[in-house]
């Protein structure tokens, strides 16, 4: 070890007074300048270095960790999976010209809450509310937080106190943190299961009446499907028994297209209309799901519950803010017209992609990336995308993707550096492979792919 070396290193002190770090919290400055020269005496007492930089180039050192740690957190990413609603990147991607629309207002002043008509003060909600009304049917709606937040305040609202009954078929878990009892027990709602796991019965419902229900709640299955011996009870057939009885039909819907998709070739999953058309009194759902536009629970239904949940304190608590209301309002407008919709909203013309588009997308992505990368084995195979963010458990989404097998690296040592990237390409692997979807590229999206993999291959050769 090189003692002369490690006292030429500067001292702490030395580096917290430099004019570089004037007015920045001592706490972190310190944090990190302890983090560099213990790093710094590290490489001396190895022998890695030779002469030991002086304060300057050291606080030059020290800004260059802060400069990456203000780099952490949330980015914009690669979705090369295939999986459109994907929970860990962030669901449904707005798209730019839903992005464009809502910039002006997230940017700077906007009319959230000002009547430009009459110059007086306006309702943050009162167009969302009218678009989800065009789009469901129903008398009223409004817009909150998320659908979790949605479900809690319908029930807060209108169950506090009383015995609600639900399939045991449909006490769901959405991602660890949302689960159907957990939520009720926590409204003031009485929890009344019915049924069995597998099949429930309309009978099953008409005696939990009898014992006392005063709400009837259906859950959609959103990430999961009972197959085989099995049965369930439609929402229309619940609304019906339910105001023959005079109570409430809640239906949390999870996720509703806000066109009707079978435009689009989709088969599978609901709108917001069919939840109405079946008579329940309140549906809700989420705005980032199929919807494909911001985090947001929108509930819609019979006016008398509605102006109670706006009344109930909880709705301050778990309002949406105006990125919320203006993302939500510019894609409803957008879903007006299909033609639109289909080219505007990500989510829909990601689903709406025939697999014989996605084919010629995958067959001019892997020669892009054959030409960056021409010494490993780039060819196209077909694949099963998803909708994912569970909303079509059951439904087939027939894809291709571009297929590497990287040499020199292993796949998962490749997996990881394009995860690494300065965007950070996220793929799947299968069979050995590393696959990219083109469904869920956005645009330019292909060309960064190509030119990372690129890299990738000069590193490797
Ligand atoms: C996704 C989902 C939720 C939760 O919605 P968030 O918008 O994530 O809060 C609740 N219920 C069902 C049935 C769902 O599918």
């Amino acid at each position: 070890m090189d003692n002369k070396l490690i006292r030429k290193i500067p001292n702490m002190n030395t580096l917290l007074e430099r004019e570089e770090f004037r007015g920045m919290d001592r706490e972190r400055v310190k944090r990190l300048a302890r983090a560099y020269l213990d790093g710094l005496r590290e490489n001396v007492t190895a022998g890695k270095i030779s002469e030991v930089p002086d304060a300057a180039a050291c606080a030059r050192g020290v800004l260059e960790l802060m400069e990456r740690e203000d780099r952490e957190g949330i980015r914009g990413v690669i979705n090369a999976t295939g999986i459109v609603l994907h929970t860990n990147l962030g669901r449904a991607p707005l798209g730019e010209t839903l992005y464009k629309a809502v910039e002006r207002v997230y940017s700077g002043y906007s009319s959230l809450e000002y009547d430009v008509e009459s110059g007086e003060r306006g309702s943050r909600c009162a167009q969302v509310e009218k678009l989800i009304c065009e789009m469901s049917g129903a008398e009223a709606a409004m817009a909150v937080n998320n659908n979790a937040a949605a479900v809690f305040l319908a029930l807060s609202e209108l169950a506090k106190g009383k015995k609600v009954a639900i399939s045991r078929g449909e006490l769901v878990e959405i991602g660890g943190s949302f689960r159907i009892p957990e939520i009720m027990a926590q409204s003031g709602a009485e929890l009344m299961e019915v049924g069995c796991t597998n099949k429930t019965r309309l009978s099953d419902y008409e005696a939990a009446l009898d014992g006392g229900a005063e709400l009837l709640l259906k859950v959609h299955t959103s990430n999961y499907r009972i197959v085989g011996f099995s049965a369930s009870v439609t929402a229309k057939e619940l609304a019906e028994l339910a105001h023959g009885r005079g109570v409430p039909l809640i239906y949390d819907m999870g996720s509703c297209f806000a066109v009707d998709p079978g435009l689009f070739g989709i088969n599978g999953g609901h709108t917001a209309r069919e939840g109405i058309d079946s008579g329940a009194d309140v549906i809700c759902f989420s705005g980032d799901k199929l919807t494909g536009s911001a985090q947001a629970g929108i509930i819609a239904g019979r006016r008398e519950y509605i102006s109670r949940m706006k009344k109930n304190p909880l709705a301050r608590v778990v309002r949406a803010d105006k990125l919320t209301v203006s993302a939500l309002e510019q894609t409803l407008k957008l879903c007006r017209y299909p033609d639109t919709a289909r080219k505007n909203v990500p989510v829909l013309s990601m689903l709406a992609r025939t697999s014989e588009e996605l084919k010629r997308q995958a067959e001019e992505l892997a020669e892009k990336i054959s030409a960056a990368a021409p010494g490993w084995s780039v060819d196209i195979c077909p694949t099963s995308d998803e909708a994912g963010g569970g909303s079509l458990p059951a439904t087939e989404f027939p894809g291709w993707a571009v297929c590497i097998e990287p040499k020199g690296m292993t796949l998962t040592e490749f997996e990881r550096l394009m995860r690494l990237s300065p965007t950070p390409i996220v793929l799947r692997l299968h069979d050995s492979r590393a696959l990219i979807s083109p469904r869920t590229l956005m645009r330019g999206d292909g060309e960064e792919i190509a030119a990372r993999i690129g890299e990738l291959y000069g590193i490797s050769c």
